[in-house]
Formats: structure tokens, C-alpha cells, sequence
């Protein structure tokens, strides 16, 4: 396994395997590596010939006030992982390399950024699209591999994908859960024993919502009241926002499930951790 660190090194690697005509499958992550990454790295491995891991906590999609300082690191561990999983090449560059001084061009997708996290992190989408414009530019992937925990992340990126013409294929692989069903998540090593008990409940309140759904009940306020009702019981729950959306579009919907379709998606605080999770009805 190579572990590249500049712009430069990483491009001429990838046109160098483009040349040889292998098929690069790239998995964006910013690190602090869980089975969750590892599955998309397994996945990757399905889609293409040389597999390819990013390590950056990217700064522009966090907020003024949000977790960047204290988002969790380890570089060494992470390559450990990316090893024993046959990752061939892992790009982990330092911010300078990525954000060099007077760096200024963003890129913006306006539509299915707009609900959910959209609007409860102003700055999220923007971060993301820029920082993933620049790894595919610079990783030059024929595939790359997402996670379904990120739904509308997942969305984002192949909208933008298509919007910009970018000559890649974008996989969506389903969401890694602990044992009881919390969606596994870098910022989970935040959790406490008592806060991790907790926030096992956004699970089970997504669960009673697809319960509902299969009990023959399709309304969708209906389904929503049941999850919200559970997760604000929980102590220290608070909810950001619960809403059901077209998976492809964004678009809220409604009245009815459309089967296939829905994405019932959560955002909450347990204490100061924010935890999103969702699941497709
Ligand atoms: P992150 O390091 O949090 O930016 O995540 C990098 C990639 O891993 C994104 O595509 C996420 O959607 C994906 N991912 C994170 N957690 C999970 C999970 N529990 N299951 C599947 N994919 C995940």
C-alpha cells in the first residue's frame, strides 16, 4: 500500500493507472476509520481494479461552531485498517495541500442541498461538493463508493456528478450498524456509556416508523408524529429535524409513502453530539 500526501504525486499516480487501463475505485472518508468506511472499502474493491482511500477532515464543510478542532484522528490507525483491507493507495494530504493560501473557488449545488442538513449546516454541502470536485480531479476515479448513513450527501454528489458532466459513476452502499442498531459513526467515539445508551433510540425510532409503515399505515405525518413522539421521549435526545423526502430529488413528500422511495431521515443532538441516521420505507 503507497500513502500519497501531495497533489501532485496522487494525479500522476492516477493517470498513471488510467494509462495502464486500470479501473480506479475511490472511497472519500475523513478518516478515524470504522467497518462502516471498511465496507465501502470492500465494495470498491467489487467495483474496480485499484482501490484508493482519502484521509482529510475537510475544514469547509464544518461550521463556525462546529466539531473541526476536536473531530477524532488517527492517521496511524487508519492506514493499519486500510492495509489489512488491501487498500492499494490511501491519499491523505495536509490542509495546506488541498486549501492553499488564497484558495477561493467553491462549487454550490442548490437544490437537493436545501432541506435537512442542508439547512441546519449552511456551510455543509458547499464543503462537500468542493472538497469531492477536488478529490475526483485529483483521484481521477472511473467509480466511487458512498455510504446510505450520508443518504442525502449521497444524493448531493450525484446530482452533482451528473449536473457538472464528471465522467464517474457513483455507488450507494447500505448503512454499517453496531449490534443494536446504532449506525456506526466516527463522531460516536464522542459518546459516553450513558449518552450511547440514548442514542441507540434514534434506531428503534426509525424502526417504530417503518413498523407503522408495514402495519398498512402509509400517511406520512402519521409515520413522522410516531418518530418524533419516540425521540423526544429520550433524555437526552433533541430532535433537528425528522422529515420524509424523495430519495432521489430531496423534495419533501407529503401525504403518502411512495414505496422504494421515501427516505424517512433524522438529525438530533444527544447532548452536544449531533447524530443523523436514517432508513428507506
Ligand atoms: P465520513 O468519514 O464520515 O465523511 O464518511 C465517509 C464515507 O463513509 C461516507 O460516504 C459515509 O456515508 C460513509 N459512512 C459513514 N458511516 C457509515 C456507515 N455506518 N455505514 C456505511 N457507510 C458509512
Amino acid at each position: 500500500m503507497q500513502v500519497i500526501s501531495t497533489v501532485n504525486e496522487m494525479q500522476t499516480c492516477a493517470n498513471d493507472l488510467r494509462n495502464a487501463g486500470r479501473k480506479i475505485a475511490f472511497v472519500p472518508t475523513m478518516g478515524y476509520l470504522h467497518e462502516g468506511h471498511l465496507s465501502l472499502v470492500r465494495k470498491a474493491r467489487e467495483s474496480g481494479d485499484v482501490v484508493v482511500v482519502s484521509i482529510f477532515v475537510n475544514p469547509t464543510q464544518f461550521g463556525p461552531s462546529e466539531d473541526l478542532d476536536k473531530y477524532p484522528r488517527n492517521l496511524d490507525k487508519d492506514l493499519e485498517a486500510c492495509e489489512s483491507e488491501g487498500v492499494d493507495y490511501v491519499f491523505a494530504p495536509p490542509t495546506s495541500e488541498m486549501y492553499p493560501s488564497g484558495y477561493s473557488t467553491f462549487v454550490n449545488e442548490e437544490s437537493l442541498s436545501g432541506p435537512m442538513c442542508g439547512k441546519s449546516r449552511p456551510a455543509f454541502f458547499r464543503g462537500v461538493c468542493t472538497v469531492l470536485t477536488k478529490l475526483f480531479n485529483i483521484v481521477k476515479p472511473h467509480v466511487a463508493v458512498f455510504g446510505q448513513k450520508d443518504a442525502q450527501q449521497a444524493a448531493v454528489v450525484k446530482h452533482m456528478v451528473k449536473d457538472l458532466n464528471l465522467e464517474l459513476e457513483i455507488v450507494v452502499a447500505p448503512t454499517v450498524r453496531e449490534a443494536d442498531g446504532l449506525a456506526m459513526s466516527s463522531r460516536n467515539s464522542y459518546l459516553k456509556p450513558f449518552q450511547r445508551q440514548d442514542a441507540v433510540q434514534i434506531h428503534k425510532a426509525l424502526q417504530k416508523g417503518a413498523a407503522i409503515y408495514e402495519s398498512g399505515i402509509d400517511n406520512i405525518d402519521r409515520i413522522l408524529a410516531e418518530i418524533i413522539h419516540h425521540l423526544s421521549t429520550v433524555r437526552r435526545l433533541r430532535v433537528i429535524y425528522a422529515e420524509a423526502v424523495d430519495l432521489e430529488t430531496m423534495k419533501p413528500l407529503r401525504t403518502r409513502v411512495e414505496k422504494g422511495h421515501t427516505l424517512i431521515a433524522t438529525a438530533v443532538w444527544c447532548d452536544e453530539i449531533r447524530l443523523i441516521d436514517n432508513i428507506i420505507l
